[in-house]
């Protein structure tokens, strides 16, 4: 069997979930006749501290919407540099808002309000206007790392004080809140707009929910259509988005611990330097520069392990529900021959 830590949405939906699929009660969602992704949105606004809710098919699209709704052609987008929305969605909110990013550049996908203020463009008549600032929770490309609250609080009242939208992208979200013991809520109320994704260490086979106030769910759902975005009768996943919320959120912790073991593990590769605090379930790991991402991954391959390549250099590796304790350890010891190997092919 594959050890693939190379994302956590290679999750795979379980029996149990796919039995509250079968069991679903369905409608035309469209006529906000569908019962079970009406419960879904309901679920996952009052989860995140929200008025309302939209079932979307993808986190991607949670973002696209949110950057049409808060800017408009010509406005500018704050991010970290490392940001899901600036580098892994196509520039879809250049595409189809007209805006453009500011990118900050961090080591940790965290920035300060005082680093946000310095790029928020003082109103000039020849300058963008600084609309929306984005906060991702967990920071995937930084190695999952969490924003403090208090962070998200200061970034927030500043954003908000010079006339920005505050949008998290909280495709990981749970997994911050799950590791600090705060509510997602507690986070999701410093915010005009969050969304969660449940293809990610939720395990579900697809769907997000953007959640906000009513006003911006409401036109929300114009985007929605305009981007074939509305189903029909998407309770069958709203079911299984619903079983994750119940069953699948408190064993987050299951996959934290196991990224740290992986760490832990990994740190006694000669060669490998890992990243220094892993919070969540994801850790980032720099290889020796005589050894590149995509051979070490073509020799991973043939020991059925898989990680995702960052960098010529640099590897991630996610965990996730089909990830156990015995295949971290199995993953370390075939990391560690790999290496090896990679260092020494003459003795491969
Ligand atoms: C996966 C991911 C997205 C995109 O979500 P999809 O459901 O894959 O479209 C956006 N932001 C972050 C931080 C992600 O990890």
């Amino acid at each position: 069997m594959l050890i693939n830590l190379a994302s956590d949405t290679s999750t795979l939906p379980s029996a149990a979930m796919r039995a509250a699929m079968a069991g679903a009660k369905t409608g035309d969602e469209q006529r906000f006749e569908d019962p079970s992704t009406r419960a879904l949105c309901e679920q996952t606004a009052e989860l995140l501290g929200q008025e309302d809710a939209v079932f979307l098919p993808s986190g991607t699209m949670c973002n696209l919407i949110s950057a049409a709704l808060h800017c408009a052609p010509g406005d500018e987008i704050i991010c970290a540099e490392s940001a899901h929305i600036y580098g892994s969605e196509g520039a879809g909110y250049a595409w189809l808002a007209g805006a453009s990013i500011n990118p900050i550049p961090t080591a940790t996908g965290i920035f300060s309000a005082a680093e946000m203020a310095e790029k928020i463009r003082r109103p000039k008549l020849r300058a963008p206007r600084s609309a929306m600032v984005v906060i991702e929770q967990t920071a995937n490309r930084s190695g999952g790392t969490i924003w403090p609250v208090e962070t998200i609080k200061d970034v927030s009242e500043t954003a908000r004080s010079k006339g920005l939208a505050v949008h998290m992208d909280g495709a990981r979200v749970l997994n911050a809140a799950v590791a600090t013991g705060i509510p997602a809520r507690d986070y999701g109320e410093q915010c005009d707009s969050i969304w969660l994704d449940f293809t990610k260490g939720l395990g579900c086979p697809l769907g997000a929910v953007l959640a906000g106030s009513r006003d911006f769910i409401e036109r929300a759902w114009l985007w929605k259509h305009r981007l074939g975005g509305a189903m029909r009768q998407s309770g069958l996943s709203a079911a299984a988005c619903s079983y994750a919320l119940d069953n699948n959120v408190k064993r987050l912790t299951e996959d934290h611990a196991n990224a740290s073991r992986l760490a832990k593990g990994l740190r006694t590769v000669p060669g490998l330097v890992i990243q220094e605090t892993v919070e969540t379930n994801i850790v980032m790991i720099d290889l020796p520069e005589s050894i590149g991402a995509e051979g070490l991954n073509q020799c991973l391959a043939t020991k059925n392990i898989r990680l995702s390549i960052e960098g010529e250099h640099r590897m991630r590796a996610v965990t996730h529900l089909n990830i156990s304790k015995e295949d971290v350890d199995a993953a370390v010891a075939g990391i560690a021959e790999a290496v090896q190997n990679s260092e020494n092919p003459a003795r491969s």
